[in-house]
């Protein structure tokens, strides 16, 4: 029944408010997250809970099956808020296995406008191909894709205007790709952390062995 949602809210804002009387207060001054989620819009990944944090303490973007799209007007105005405005410190891409986005774009058959969307993933699955015809289990290559995808997102992002500027301006920003089970509820990290753009390490090294010493002020 709809009208039980209702209920269900009354019941969560009084429970909150026991515990915490200031609580409503504090979260309309102003919300200070740092952190960006992006997730499947998969209801079985819900966002806050898989990491335990309360509203206000997570800035959330869900599409179908995680991506990042370079070109999306929603996604981009969501990255643009958290990075310039919010100042997130860490972008979470997280996918999960099963993802029935991921599913579609690797059974190659015709599922409509969805298949649009999801044409980089079938782009991923073109150019990997002769691996993932080797995987006879179904299951396990859209597992597979599912990683990939989690790993092409966090380049995707690494590149991205945005995020590009806010690490020459010297903002801290860390973008995360993770990988979440619906088997057991556990989040797993596919180490693919990035901190600056690809290089920039040594490029800042070079620039600072050549850079002439500054005086100091008279
Ligand atoms: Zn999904």
């Amino acid at each position: 029944m709809i009208s039980s949602l209702f209920e269900n809210n009354l019941r969560w804002a009084a429970g909150r408010a026991r515990m915490d009387p200031e609580y409503f207060r504090r979260l309309a001054g102003q919300q200070s997250p740092e952190y960006l989620w992006i997730g499947c819009s998969d209801s079985r990944v819900p966002a806050n809970e898989i990491v335990g944090l309360d509203p206000g303490e997570l800035f959330v973007h869900r599409n179908v099956a995680n991506l990042t799209p370079p070109q999306d007007a929603n996604f981009l105005s969501v990255l643009q808020f958290a990075v310039e405005i919010l100042e997130v410190r860490h972008i979470i891409v997280c996918g999960h296995y099963g993802c029935g986005g991921v599913r579609a774009a690797v059974d190659g058959r015709r599922h409509g406008l969805i298949d649009h969307w999801l044409q980089p993933i079938a782009c991923l699955c073109r150019r990997d191909a002769a691996e993932l015809d080797g995987i006879l289990d179904f299951e396990a290559r859209v597992n597979l894709v599912c990683e990939r995808n989690v790993l092409a997102q966090v380049e995707s992002l690494a590149d991205n205007p945005f995020v590009r500027d806010a690490w020459g301006r010297g903002q801290p920003l860390s973008i995360h790709g993770w990988i979440y089970s619906i088997q057991d509820g556990l989040l797993r990290d596919l180490e693919t952390t990035r901190q600056g753009p690809a290089g920039a390490r040594a490029a800042t090294l070079k620039a600072q062995r050549g850079r002439p010493r500054r005086r100091r002020p008279e």
